[in-house]
């Protein structure tokens, strides 16, 4: 069937919900070239403005995955599970996450991406292991998940392409914050992926894409019923951003705290919510009695990372890139001998971390590997006049400065102060 797009952007103008034909015709022809990027753009305001209902939103994300192809795991011995994070600041979970789920004996195929903005790409992080390889081919991806149980990998250009266009046009035309057109973009990806379950982590908070409980719920939702539609069994916990997770926002240093938290350490808070989104992915890919915690502590999930990174060409012995230049901010002395860190916001640090080098400003930049922020106190610290509470990393020192007037005003220390903390784990939608 063949629409005009003109008739197409006046129906959603005009708050009507599109059929599902004249969804799939303009998904299809903006995809061949057939319908302009300003039509587009048009229609994707009206979108924002005027929303989508559920049958409008499932539709156009079943046209965006019919504009490439489906992936199948359906020959593998083990079944599949996933993870994916709408993004926080240093939120490396899925560095440990992928091969502790597959040392308890699912398959877990995650199709990365990489960095734009504050927030840190998974591809850029593993990236920083000498040797290690993003781009696989299916047959590789396949053999590796029979092998080893756990891919990460760049999701190839084959894979819902409607969506790569879509999402670079959202970009320069102010439309990404629209909860159909994030639900969609997500969800085609994932559902074109094959894999047979998927744990959604919905960050909220200063440093996440939605800032209220709200929006991040309304997210979640769509994103739940998009999947649980399609056959994917899909659940989503809602977990806090408002302060970085761990304490390395940065793609090596966060590579370090990772093989840290495989090793049976690292910090609490990357812990917990790596077992946590470890248990709902084995409880939602059929294995609910796998213990991930003592696949942290016997070494399995480690022996599954080494062999993960070793089978896409890194040194998983191999020194990790460091910064060549470092810069240690403390607690001012002029002031009051020091007192408790009551606040540290994650877009403060990740905007940091993002301008000493670890994230990109367009998508052709290149990443340092070193580059980052590594915390030495985290909200509810007691700290001293003098004490450091950040180091910045970075091979390029002209950088220091614009990192420091991100940190300013990015964490409170208040004498006598007290944290009231919520759970990091804050809903579970299923
Ligand atoms: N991530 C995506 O893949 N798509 C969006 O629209 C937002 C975040």
């Amino acid at each position: 069937m063949t629409f005009a797009a003109v008739d197409v952007i006046a129906h959603k103008r005009d708050r009507k919900a599109l059929s599902d034909d004249e969804i799939a015709w303009v998904i299809d022809a903006y995809t061949r070239g057939a319908v302009a990027d300003e039509q587009m753009s048009a229609l994707l305001m009206a979108i924002l403005l005027n929303g989508m209902d559920r049958r409008e939103i499932a539709s156009w994300t079943a046209a965006m995955i019919a504009s490439g192809e489906r992936m199948s795991f359906a020959g593998l011995s083990r079944g599949t599970t996933d993870k994916h994070s709408t993004g926080g600041v240093g939120d490396k979970i899925t560095l440990p996450l992928a091969p502790l789920v597959a040392a308890c004996g699912l398959a877990v195929p995650q199709l990365s991406g990489r960095g734009l903005g504050h927030t840190g790409g998974t591809l850029d992080k593993l990236e920083s292991i000498p040797g290690w390889r993003a781009a696989l081919s299916n047959d590789e991806m396949v053999a590796q998940l029979e092998s080893v149980g756990a891919v990460i990998c760049a999701a190839g250009s084959g894979l819902a392409p409607a969506d790569r266009k879509l999402y670079a046009l959202r970009d320069v035309t102010g439309t990404v914050e629209s909860v159909p057109l994030i639900a969609s973009s997500i969800m085609s990806k994932k559902i074109a992926e094959g894999t047979a379950a998927l744990v959604l982590d919905v960050k909220v908070g200063t440093g996440a894409f939605m800032k209220s409980l709200d929006d991040a719920r309304e997210l979640a939702r769509t994103m739940v019923d998009l999947g649980q539609d399609a056959g994917v069994t899909t659940v989503a916990l809602l977990t806090d951003m408002s302060t970085p997770l761990g304490l390395t926002a940065g793609n090596a240093l966060e590579v370090a705290e990772s093989v840290e938290v495989l090793a049976g350490g690292g910090p609490p808070d990357v812990v917990e919510l790596t077992l946590a989104l470890a248990r709902e992915m084995l409880d939602a890919g059929g294995k609910p009695d796998a213990d991930p915690e003592q696949a942290l502590r016997d070494g399995a999930a480690m022996d599954t990372w080494r062999a993960m990174i070793r089978a896409q060409g890194g040194d998983p012995d191999a020194p990790l890139a460091t910064a060549r230049e470092t810069h240690t901010v403390r607690v001012p002395s002029d002031g009051p001998s020091g007192g408790v860190l009551t606040r540290l916001d994650a877009m403060a640090v990740g905007v940091a971390a993002w301008r000493l080098g670890a994230g990109r400003a367009r998508k052709e930049d290149p990443v340092q590997a070193g580059a980052g922020v590594v915390l030495h106190a985290k909200p509810g610290d007691q700290v001293a006049a003098g004490q450091p509470l950040f180091t910045l990393h970075t091979d390029t020192p002209e950088r220091f400065d614009a990192a420091l007037q991100a940190l300013d005003g990015g964490f409170d220390i208040v004498d006598g102060g007290s944290v009231l903390f919520g759970d990091l784990v804050i809903d579970r939608i299923a």
